[in-house]
């Protein structure tokens, strides 16, 4: 845990969340994030779950660095982060941070970009958990080079309307909005691309789930035809979405360095998986050897990105704005969890090897399932490859290779 020094303020900030945790939390929830996790595929909310993400969307602690204008929690990025360490003290979660893309990304983007009357539109519902937003930018041609996007969108008068297709777009078969990156000028690259605010209850959006490797569908071709966009949906000028678009890429990646992602891994330490599984020796240590060496090694990075992500959050003050080293956090978290993905499932033997049936433990399954729907990690949000491109440009930079985000 960082240590922030005697800031009396946030001293006085923790035990006021204290306090109100110990009051509001519900006690049966304690430890049960997986159930804020069914969510993600649909579901509603009841009981006590419904109860809790209430009174935290009230207090504004479902986004707590949002401006209190929009419904928002009004904290500084330090005391956010004083919060999560209280949350997490008591077993407590926020039961809407992943469900859709309202929160980690599309909402900081209407904050940056919206007008007025967009903020006061979209992102009260946002802090609320009653929208789900999806991310429309990825086409069947336009992955890594995102701005070759083709899905058009003319101006019909009284309404934008749009026509083409999206790949890949996670949750949105289950989503409510979607924004998405559209074409409105052909004879342009980057300066013909818009942002727009979609509706996607309408009947010119068509979704089709794409089954991932590790079984479950979290994503879909999304088609358009003559889908419509109301005219004042549209984030920022005409032609001017391409910096919008890539705001928002800052906004997923700065989302995406926590190191527990989807790395698969499981809630036993590993070293103590690995004593579990491989035996130890006369020390009381990991049997073997080369193997004891690289769990020390991934323990020590382990270490070294968490006190990087605090150090980061401790220099940003009160600066919730993402840059581009956004993307040196990404790579380091993706390599943290697919590294202790490899080693949990290397620890495992074949007991690493299952896939369903009474032989394995639902933990063993779920770390099988969990090591494949990782390996996305370093292809979301713009891969490693392109991170490296960004970190390689545009904070060392050298030489321009490529006319990527
Ligand atoms: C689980 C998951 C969820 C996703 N969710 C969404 C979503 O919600 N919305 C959305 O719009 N998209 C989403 N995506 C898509 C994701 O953003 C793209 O897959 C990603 O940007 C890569 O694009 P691509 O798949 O077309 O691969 P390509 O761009 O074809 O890349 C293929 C390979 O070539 C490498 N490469 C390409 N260009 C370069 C270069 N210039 N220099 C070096 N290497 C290069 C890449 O690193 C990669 O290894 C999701 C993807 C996954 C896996």
């Amino acid at each position: 845990m960082a240590d922030f020094g005697a800031d009396v303020e946030l001293e006085t900030f923790r035990g006021e969340a204290r306090a109100w945790l110990e009051a509001n939390f519900p006690a049966s929830l304690r430890g049960k994030a997986g159930e804020a996790m069914n969510l993600m595929e649909g579901g509603t909310p009841a009981g006590d779950l419904a109860a809790w993400r209430k009174r935290l969307a009230d207090k504004g602690w479902t986004t707590p660095t949002w401006p209190t204008e929009y419904g928002g929690g009004g904290l500084s990025v330090l005391q956010a982060r004083v919060l999560q360490q209280e949350m997490d003290k008591v077993g407590a979660f926020n039961p809407i941070h992943s469900v859709g893309m309202g929160i980690t990304m599309i909402g900081p983007t209407i904050l940056d970009y919206g007008t007025p009357e967009q903020k006061k539109r979209h992102i009260p519902p946002i802090v609320k958990g009653e929208v789900r937003w999806c991310v429309g930018y990825s086409e069947p041609g336009a992955g890594s080079d995102l701005a070759s996007l083709t899905t058009k969108c003319e101006d019909a008068g009284d309404h934008w309307k749009v026509n083409g297709q999206k790949i890949w777009t996670s949750g949105a078969q289950y989503a409510d909005w979607c924004g998405a990156l559209v074409r409105t000028d052909t004879s342009k690259k980057h300066e013909g691309i818009s942002f727009l605010l979609i509706d996607m209850h309408q009947p010119g959006i068509e979704t089709r789930p794409i089954k991932l490797i590790a079984g479950a569908s979290p994503f879909c071709e999304t088609f358009f035809t003559d889908a419509r966009a109301a005219k004042d949906d549209m984030l920022s000028d005409l032609n001017k979405g391409w910096s919008v678009g890539k705001r928002l890429l800052q906004h997923e990646r700065a989302s995406q360095t926590g190191a527990g992602g989807m790395g698969g891994g499981r809630s036993t330490p590993l070293q103590d998986m690995a004593k579990s599984y491989v035996g130890v020796d006369e020390a009381g240590r990991i049997a073997d050897s080369d193997l004891r060496t690289r769990v020390a090694r991934h323990l020590m990075d382990t270490k070294a990105h968490g006190l990087t992500i605090a150090r980061a959050t401790a220099e940003a003050r009160g600066n919730a704005n993402p840059g581009n080293a956004a993307s040196v956090l990404k790579n380091s978290a993706t390599n943290v969890a697919q590294t202790r993905s490899e080693l949990t499932l290397e620890i495992m033997g074949h007991q690493g090897l299952g896939w369903d049936g009474d032989a394995f433990t639902s933990d063993e399954l779920q770390t099988v399932r969990g090591w494949l729907s990782g390996k996305a990690m370093s292809i979301y949000g713009g891969s490693a490859e392109i991170q490296n491109n960004i970190i390689s440009k545009r904070i060392l930079g050298l030489p321009d290779a490529t006319q990527s985000t």
